[in-house]
């Protein structure tokens, strides 16, 4: 009989964990993915959006053509509860049987947890959506014609960091290029425990790294700090000290999405085994950012452990491996460590940092500069958008 394997979220984790288990199980399985949007964005270059180097229609493929090319079902809708005992998962248009199901649903980017934060009821820019990061851009050309200060970061519970580094490096370089660094003083405000921290404990020496290009670049840095709230044109931290700005972008803190959230932790993330496996249904897999994952230690401020574009990918490969060898009776893989890649552009040069595993002790780990960064990481969006518009989940 024919499995019903659905897959909730049309991204990184979603399309991999889709394609993959459709290349494996072919007509045995009939694919379904459920997304809220109907488009793929290519997330690891919106900060290019915001300084105008990409559009966001470089970075877009439409998800139910990429989909049909490989026999998979499309929904465009947003799942609001799964039933783990009946099977069901239910969405704003109708309900959907299954007998494996992925949670692929990524953040839900909680800015109501902070009064004034947010691009839509608050005061703050965000670079997490295409959308946001378009708004973004025309705040950024609105500081450009009137300078003021500028403010970058992540506030607590937030667990993305790489995007902010990588997009106050870029503004810091715009400026410069436009010969106007002179009138916008940069603050990078964050709840990390120290600079180049990521919610990790560092990649290698990012510490010194973040550190000695704030100190070259004159950017100031606000570390281990909670945003207790935002009002225009003024930032209200934990100590009781304010940081004004003209401009602010901030990361969110993260939270798992609703429709999910019952599956999970307290913050709605899913807990998982090595084999990305529901600790309590043993037919819900869990990839990427839906996934719970404690930070090493506790921090003074609380962060996020990121989970980047690579580790989603190996989770969502190691899902789909693991739902065919359950149809196919053998045995499972199991996953005992990721490891993280991050390729940070910084105007003409940038930064490529490398730990396995993702959290230490480590086995290994890299940081390498050079002009040569920002080529591989267009290369790295080229070649990607490629592989998800051909289906080709196979490759690395
Ligand atoms: C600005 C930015 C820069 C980044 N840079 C890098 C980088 O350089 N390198 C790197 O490796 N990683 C990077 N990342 C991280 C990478 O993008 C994430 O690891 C990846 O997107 C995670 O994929 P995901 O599928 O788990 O979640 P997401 O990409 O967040 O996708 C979740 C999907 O689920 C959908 N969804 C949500 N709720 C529902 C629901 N109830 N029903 C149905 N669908 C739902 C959402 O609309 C979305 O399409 C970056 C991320 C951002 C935001």
């Amino acid at each position: 009989m024919r499995k019903k394997i659905l897959v909730l979220g049309g991204s990184f984790g979603g399309l991999t964990a889709a394609f993959e288990v459709k290349r494996l199980l072919g007509e045995r399985a009939e694919v379904t993915v459920i997304g809220k949007e109907d488009h793929f964005v290519f997330l690891p270059s919106l900060p290019w959006v915001v300084t105008g180097r990409r559009q966001g229609a470089e970075l877009t493929l439409p998800t139910s053509t990429i989909l049909a090319r490989r026999r998979i079902h499309f929904v465009h809708g947003t799942a609001r509860n799964v039933d783990p005992v009946g099977m069901r998962v239910t969405t704003d248009t109708g309900s959907h049987d299954y007998d494996y199901l992925v949670i692929a649903t990524g953040p839900h980017l909680a800015n109501e947890e902070i009064p004034g934060l947010g691009p839509e009821k608050g005061h703050t820019h965000c670079i997490f959506t295409l959308e946001a990061a378009r708004q973004s851009r025309d705040a950024w050309q609105k500081l450009l014609a009137a300078p003021g200060p500028l403010v970058l970061g992540s506030t607590q519970l937030a667990s993305c960091f790489g995007p902010y580094y990588e997009l106050i490096f870029e503004l810091d370089h715009e400026l410069r290029r436009c010969r106007m660094r002179h009138k916008v003083p940069i603050t990078y405000l964050t709840s990390e425990r120290c600079l180049g921290h990521m919610g990790i404990g560092g990649l290698g020496p990012s510490r010194r790294f973040i550190e000695d290009e704030f100190a070259q670049r004159d950017i100031n840095a606000v570390v281990s700090r909670a945003v207790t709230g935002v009002e225009p044109e003024s930032i209200h931290l934990d100590d009781g000290s304010r940081l004004p700005f003209k401009l602010a972008m901030l990361a969110p803190p993260f939270r798992g999405v609703a429709g999910v959230a019952d599956l999970g932790n307290p913050r709605g993330f899913i807990p998982v085994d090595n084999y990305y496996r529901h600790p309590q249904h043993a037919n819900i897999y869990a990839v990427g950012v839906a996934v719970a994952m404690a930070p090493r230690e506790p921090t003074p401020v609380p962060t996020g452990v990121p989970k980047t574009g690579h580790m989603t990918i190996r989770m969502a490969k190691t899902a789909a491996y693991n739902i065919a060898a359950d149809c196919n009776n053998t045995a499972p893989v199991a996953v005992e460590d990721l490891n993280v890649l991050c390729l940070m552009s910084m105007g003409k040069t940038g930064v490529m940092m490398f730990a396995d595993p993702v959290l230490p002790p480590r086995q290994k780990s890299l940081l390498k500069t050079g002009r040569w960064v920002p080529w591989a990481k267009a290369a790295q969006e080229r070649y990607f958008l490629w592989k998800m518009r051909h289906g080709l989940s196979r490759l690395p």
